[in-house]
């Protein structure tokens, strides 16, 4: 264990950037405005779960003044899947309505401006800047980083902060992280909550970071305890692949990097900048 916060953040971020060397967004979307939508879908929803909706949702909605003008039933019955489905049809259309009449069409590029979009906090408009726009993002006095549910579980389990609170959670660890690596610090903790350091069983004995963590081994029941202290530990040999991603690691290309902005823009709709 690092007893100094920002050493310990370095470090975990070090390691996880070795780990995970093409974290990034998974949701799809074609330009910023469809990458608004996708986020606010995403609360209480899975990524997996957001993309099949969106897959059918852009076809049918294709442009700004589409979701302006939707009937709210309608688009209620197609954000549905995605559960609170009543506000985040209504944050969508009343932000599409709002990016309509206060911005010309465009979803802007401030940190403070998105966060008057309706059903817009800190999550979401520091997800949307940073993916859309990284430079604006960069020099953004109100940037931030994004705590959804694995940053929030992560930061705590590695000892960075000292409250369960995600404004609290992002008000510390901007303390702690170097700026320059604000945006990725989520895509990096994602990446290791969902392979790893899970909600319920988080897999210690196969973490990079079991050093370094004040909760290793500290989860499950005294047998289940002592019996993940005692298998080998990372590093002490060969193992087994223990995720079915490990499985494939080894023969697979890479990944692509993540998707540039331009790429998601010019890729599936052809520059629509709505
Ligand atoms: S050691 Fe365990 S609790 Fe700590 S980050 Fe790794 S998986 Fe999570």
């Amino acid at each position: 264990m690092v007893d100094d916060p920002k050493a310990q953040a370095i470090e975990v971020l070090r390691r996880l950037k070795a780990e995970y060397p093409d974290a990034h967004i998974v949701l799809d979307y074609g330009n910023r405005w469809e990458l608004l939508v996708a986020v606010i879908l995403s609360a209480q929803c899975t990524d997996k779960k957001v993309n099949e909706v969106t897959a059918k949702l852009f076809e049918k909605y294709p442009t700004v003044e589409d979701y302006a003008g939707a009937n709210l039933a309608e688009l209620e019955a197609a954000v549905r899947p995605t559960g609170f489905y009543h506000n985040k049809a209504k944050h969508i259309l009343a932000s599409a309505r709002q990016i309509l009449a206060d911005f010309g069409g465009e979803v802007p590029t401030t940190m403070a401006e998105l966060l008057t979009l309706p059903g817009v906090a800190r999550k979401t408009a520091n997800v949307v800047l940073g993916n859309a726009d990284p430079e604006a993002f960069a020099k953004d006095p109100d940037a931030g980083i994004a705590v959804d549910t694995h940053v929030n579980r992560l930061s705590q389990r590695l000892g960075l902060v000292t409250s369960s609170d995600s404004e609290k959670i992002e008000t510390q660890l901007l303390a702690i992280v170097p700026r320059d690596d604000w945006f990725r610090l989520t895509y990096l903790f994602i990446e290791h909550g969902r392979a790893i350091c899970t909600g319920q069983r988080p897999r210690c004995v196969d973490c990079v970071l079991q050093d370094i963590c004040p909760s290793a081994f500290t989860f499950g029941t005294p047998a289940a305890r002592d019996k993940a202290a005692a298998a080998p530990k990372r590093g002490a040999g060969p193992k087994p692949p223990s995720h079915p991603r490990d499985a494939t690691r080894a023969t697979a290309k890479p990944r692509p990097q993540a998707q540039s902005w331009a790429r998601s823009v010019h890729g599936r709709r052809g520059g629509r900048s709505g």
